[in-house]
């Protein structure tokens, strides 16, 4: 899911022992005599200054975080640092300071080291100071990933101790979820929704090979030899493996079909941007309305599979030609057609008897017609557009932001919303269904 880089999380500890209880176990058997400090975010330093300049703040939050008794009873503390990410620089200053981790520490001096894992510290990292002396940390804001920190490192630099480090301080980068209403998908997501999907789809029992061919089960279900081949004689059956359509096909899109769409094109870059393109275009901008749409458009294509219909249970309107094809499998002529004019000048749908005297009449609008019906199964742009078109010349916006699925899917089958013997509405229902769940509806900010 998309998210975006929003908060840092300060963490104080001389060691936090939940997690780390190794280093806990080493901070304990240090001497009385040993540097153990904990590091912390100068908290004053940065409310006074970053507002403004730096585009942060630091503000209390909750204090969630509890130091080891053994190394510091004072408060624990946890800050969260929200960020303006229009104010953000390519390198933040951050400054910290070092207390006492342990009472009874009563070596002033060590070295603190700061190990960034996930991101880049731009400065220096390493440095000898006391308690209660303060450093910047400078950081580079770019490309910082996902599951992002720093550690500090405690090292006391007495010749008498192990040289062991210990930890003594975190800063976590925080990322929050955005959904997928007025902003673009990602390569990235879409190849996550695509696997999802194909992941929560039917299980298959696929039976297994071996170079010799199927591998069979005893009665006990345990695997047996199979010489030349040829069924065992104590085989009571043959080893199947459960498959998902991921299993299967991985995210290999657009691949199936008599005719289908040109390679270059069934990428799930091209789709991801198609599509990007052609909800921007007919505006389904929001979650509602790209989760009905993609659903339709999942169960049309066979799973994102065929952009050409394989054997239509009915011949469509002007001849087989003009089977389903496209995201939504566009059928007849009469539907190509206002979807080609709609893609050109919005215009609204014409009668189906008056587009067959146009093209009956005008032998090069016929072809033109033809060449672009051809399109919407070889080219992800015009599969994309001419279901985009038509989703917005029935406007089917409307009862997506109803969140009436059988109305979408009545218009996608049938032309009509009112219609109730719609093919296929138990699987529809069910990708819309498990594409709520990917997309995480719950948390849309446009959700009724
Ligand atoms: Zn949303």
């Amino acid at each position: 899911m998309g998210k975006k880089l929003e908060y840092f999380k300060f963490e104080v500890y001389a060691t936090n022992a939940k997690d780390r209880i190794a280093s806990l176990t080493k901070a304990l058997f240090f001497s009385k005599g040993d540097f153990v400090p904990a590091v912390s975010i100068d908290k004053d330093y940065h409310t006074e200054n970053d507002k403004k300049e730096m585009g942060y703040e630091i503000k209390d939050t909750e204090k969630s975080i509890t130091l080891s008794p053994d190394l510091d009873e004072r408060n624990p503390q946890f800050y969260i640092v929200e960020i303006d990410r229009k104010k953000v620089k390519k390198e933040l200053q951050l400054r910290f300071y070092v207390k006492k981790g342990k009472e009874e520490a009563k070596d002033l001096r060590g070295i603190i080291e700061a190990k960034g894992i996930g991101v880049e510290i731009a400065g220096k990292a390493k440095m000898e100071l006391d308690y209660g002396w303060k450093f910047d940390l400078k950081i580079s804001t770019d490309n910082i990933k996902k599951d992002a920190r720093i550690e500090f490192y405690a090292e006391d630099d007495d010749k008498d101790t192990s040289g062991d480090k210990i930890l003594c301080g975190a800063v976590y980068f925080g990322y929050k979820q955005t959904c997928f209403c007025d902003r673009d998908f990602t390569v990235e997501e879409m190849t996550d929704i695509v696997t999802q999907l194909r992941k929560l789809d039917d299980v298959k029992m696929v039976p297994q090979l071996n170079e010799r061919g199927l591998i069979y089960l005893d009665k006990s279900g345990n695997q047996i030899q199979q010489p030349n081949g040829k069924k065992p004689p104590e085989a009571v059956e043959i080893y199947r493996l459960e498959k998902n359509a991921f299993d299967e096909e991985g995210i290999k899109i657009f691949n199936w079909g008599a005719e289908k769409m040109q390679r270059q094109d069934a990428t799930i870059e091209i789709f991801t941007k198609e599509l990007n393109s052609l909800f921007k275009e007919y505006e389904i901008k929001t979650c509602i309305r790209k989760i009905h749409f993609l659903a339709q458009a999942y169960h049309e294509t066979q799973r994102f599979h065929i952009t050409y219909e394989a054997s239509p249970a009915n011949t469509p309107h002007g001849g087989m030609f003009y089977r389903g094809r496209g995201l939504l499998h566009l059928t007849h002529s009469y539907n190509f057609y206002n979807a080609k004019a709609h893609m050109q000048d919005k215009s609204a749908p014409i009668d189906s008897k008056k587009i067959d005297k146009i093209l009956a009449e005008n032998p090069n609008t016929k072809k033109k017609l033809d060449e672009f019906v051809l399109k919407t199964t070889k080219e992800m742009h015009d599969a994309a557009y001419s279901s985009g078109a038509y989703w917005r010349m029935y406007n089917i916006n409307n009862y997506a932001d109803d969140d009436n699925v059988k109305k979408v899917s009545a218009v996608i089958n049938t032309g009509n919303a009112t219609k109730t013997n719609i093919n296929g509405l138990s699987k529809r229902k069910e990708y819309y269904e498990k594409l709520k769940k990917i997309f995480e509806y719950e948390k849309c900010i446009n959700k009724k």
